[in-house]
Parts: structure tokens; sequence; C-alpha cells
């Protein structure tokens, strides 16, 4: 079968790696915040309520309660510049991993082929190849995460379906500039292909650089390309599993097909309350982008003085960082090894850059991603040990 030689993802290993430690560890490999970063109380309160009478508890509409549709349509037009109609241009699923993977299920035959680039998220590769698909992936470059022009116009075929764009992107917090994002339109548009927007970090980019820009705003292509956010990532509940959809009418009423016999609906009580912070909690997602670049400039500086070379990012709550120059002149440790130790040892996760690269051979060796969506307690507890263990 297509997952018999797929690991358990990266994500759930070091999580437990870093649980299970003798005398603790700091996690900063899975991307959830910390308690302490989670999103308003007042969501909180909501999904409370929303269990107790007058409100059902039985199954929500199919495409989502229409409250949380219309909050998605609103926030879609306020900060996309992409107004949508919430009764056909709108899906709520179980969060982002559903319409992804929905996404891929409803647009793609076998033999189509799907442009990603590298690196890349993990759920996307097994998941278009369960689908039939074959994919075409393009480097991106470090250290700026650069595309290559020529490499980009040469994964495309007349064989291509889809491209995915993850922006802000994870794991490198690069945010795709306005001419990339032109070169995108041009080829997608010249090769009639259909564009996968993953868009969950699009209130998590820093002030003063790039700034957030859907590739669906850009001239001739609403009609081709499917936006998908999360409130994981909106408002820092990862455990809510709340993602939505929108785009071209048709576009969302073939992914619905798909998502209707994967989860038919999503918990309601969760979805009044997305609805709640979408419409009257702002004010929380646009605070998103100072707190991490303030975050993520006290955890390079220190990064920077042990040793590691910071790469550039715009946004997101990871940072990619080069362990090379502290290695002992002649190791051949790659990043897998490299993250073992330091679990083992130092008591700090980390993820390891290989993990978002399909076939391992073409990954850097010595990248390593750090989250730092964590207290300033917490991130320097973690340069603390690292530093002592160094
Ligand atoms: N896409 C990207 C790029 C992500 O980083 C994540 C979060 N892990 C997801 C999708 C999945 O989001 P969700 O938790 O809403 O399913
Ligand atoms: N998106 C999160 C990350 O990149 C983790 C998601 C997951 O654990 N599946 O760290």
């Amino acid at each position: 079968d297509v997952f018999s030689g797929q690991k358990t993802t990266v994500f759930e290993t070091m999580s437990i790696m870093a649980a299970e430690r003798p005398g603790g560890c700091c996690n900063l490999g899975q991307g959830f915040p910390d308690n302490e970063l989670e999103g308003p109380e007042g969501m909180k309160q909501a999904a409370t309520a929303a269990m107790l009478p007058p409100n059902s508890n039985q199954y929500p509409p199919m495409m989502g309660l229409p409250e949380l549709r219309q909050a998605v349509a609103a926030h879609s037009g306020r900060h996309a510049g992409l107004p949508v109609d919430w009764q056909r241009e709108t899906l709520v699923t179980v969060g982002a991993t559903e319409a992804l993977a929905a996404a891929f299920l409803a647009l793609l035959n076998a033999g189509d082929e799907v442009i990603f680039f590298e690196p890349l998220y993990d759920s996307y590769v097994p998941m278009a190849r369960r689908a039939g698909a074959v994919p075409r992936i393009v480097q991106l470059h470090p250290p700026s995460w650069s595309i290559d022009a020529a490499e980009l116009e040469a994964a495309f075929s007349p064989r291509t379906r889809l491209l995915v764009l993850n922006t802000p992107h994870n794991p490198t917090g690069k945010v795709f500039n306005q001419q990339e994002l032109e070169l995108l339109a041009a080829l997608c548009q010249h090769h009639d292909c259909l564009c996968l927007l993953d868009e969950v970090y699009e209130h998590l980019v820093f002030p003063g650089g790039a700034p957030h820009v859907s590739l669906r705003s850009l001239p001739g292509m609403a009609d081709r390309c499917l936006r998908i956010g999360s409130a994981g990532k909106t408002f820092s509940f990862t455990a809510w599993k709340v993602g939505w959809l929108t785009g071209p009418a048709d576009m969302v009423a073939a992914v619905a097909k798909a998502h209707q016999f994967i989860t038919f609906t999503v918990p309601s009580a969760m979805q009044r309350a997305v609805a709640h912070g979408l419409e009257h909690e702002q004010s929380f997602y646009s605070g998103l982008g100072p707190l991490l670049q303030r975050k993520r400039q006290l955890l390079a500086g220190q990064l920077q003085q042990l040793g590691f070379s910071v790469l550039p990012a715009d946004g997101t709550y990871f940072l990619v960082a080069d362990f090379g120059g502290l290695l002992p002149a002649g190791s051949t440790e790659d990043d897998v090894a490299f993250c073992q130790r330091l679990v083992r040892d130092a008591g700090v996760a980390l993820i390891p850059a290989s993990a978002f690269y399909a076939d391992k051979a073409t990954a850097p060796r010595t990248l390593v991603r750090f989250v730092f969506c964590k207290t300033d307690e917490k991130l320097q507890a973690a340069v603390d040990a690292l530093r002592s263990y160094l």
C-alpha cells in the first residue's frame, strides 16, 4: 500500500521523545503555542456555552454552521480582499489537515501531476500520492529560500493539474513576495492548472517584512485557487481542529463531496466558538505578528551566540538554523542524528529539516527547525540547556 514505507510523523515522534525523557525536556519541536499564548478567553467561554441549552449537540450541517461560514466569508473579504459567497464558496473542515486531504482526493485523478515546493509540510506528498497523483517537486534554495524560475518552469507539463503553495511557509518562515507570486500566477494560467493555497499562517507575519498576499488575489487567479485557513494557527487553538476552505463554488462543491465521506462535519461547539473569534476577537490575531517577531529575535540572537547560523524569515513561529558550525571538523553527523543527540543529552527537542523533504537524499544535512511560540522563560530554558551542553 502507499503508506507502507511511511514512518509515524516526525511531530508525534519528537513530542513523545520529549514527554518521555527522564528529567524533562524543552520541546521546541512540534509547532504548538504554550498555554499562556492560547487564544482569547471569550472563545473558550463561547465553546463551553455552545454545548449548553438552547444550543444543539447534534450533527451540524455538512458544510459547516452558517454562523461560522458567514464569519469565514467576512474574514476572507476583510483580510485577503477576497469577498466570497458564504453559501457557495465556503466549507468548514476538521483542521487544515482535512481540508488538504479532501482537496487532494477531490481534485486529483490517477496520473495527474502536482507541483510542490520543498521543504514541505509532511502530509502533502503522502496524501497526494494516495490520491493517485505524481508529485513534481521544486526546491526552495537556502538561505533565502529563493525559487529558480527555470526549475519552476521545468516542473510544469501537460499533466500538471495542481500547484500547492504554502505561504507563510512551514518550516522556513518564508513569505512569498509579489514578484514570486506573479511568476506563479503567470505559469498557472499558461498551463491552466489549479492551486491549493495553504495559508494557515496568514496572520503570523512580522511588521516590516514581506506582507502576506494571497495568490488568489492576483488577476486571473480567483477562479482556480482554493484557500485554506485554520483556527489552530489564527487563534492558537491547535486542539480544536477547526479549519476552513474558500474558493470558487465548483471547486468548493467538489471538495465537499470528499469531506462528506471523510468526516461529514465538524464539532459544533468548536465551530460556534471560532465564529465568535473571527467576528469579535480580531485583536488576538492582529497581535500575533509583533509578539512572534520579538520572540524570534530573542531566540535568534542567543542561537547565533551559541554558534548556530540563523536563516532569515518574515513570518510563522518557526526558525530554521544551521548547526554545521558546531560540529567538530570532519564530523558527518546529520540533522536526524543531531536532533536525537540533543533530545537525549541536552533535553531540547527540535525537528530535523530533512523531515520536510520527500526525498531525504535532496535534503540539506545540517538544518534544524526551532519553534518559538513559547513563553520567554521556556525559550530561555531551552537556550540555557543548549549552552550548558554544547
Ligand atoms: N499546513 C501547514 C503548513 C501546517 O503547518 C499545519 C499545522 N501543522 C497544517 C497545515 C495543519 O493544520 P491543522 O492543525 O489545522 O490541521
Ligand atoms: N504543524 C505543526 C508543525 O509543523 C504540527 C502538526 C502536527 O503535529 N501534525 O509542527
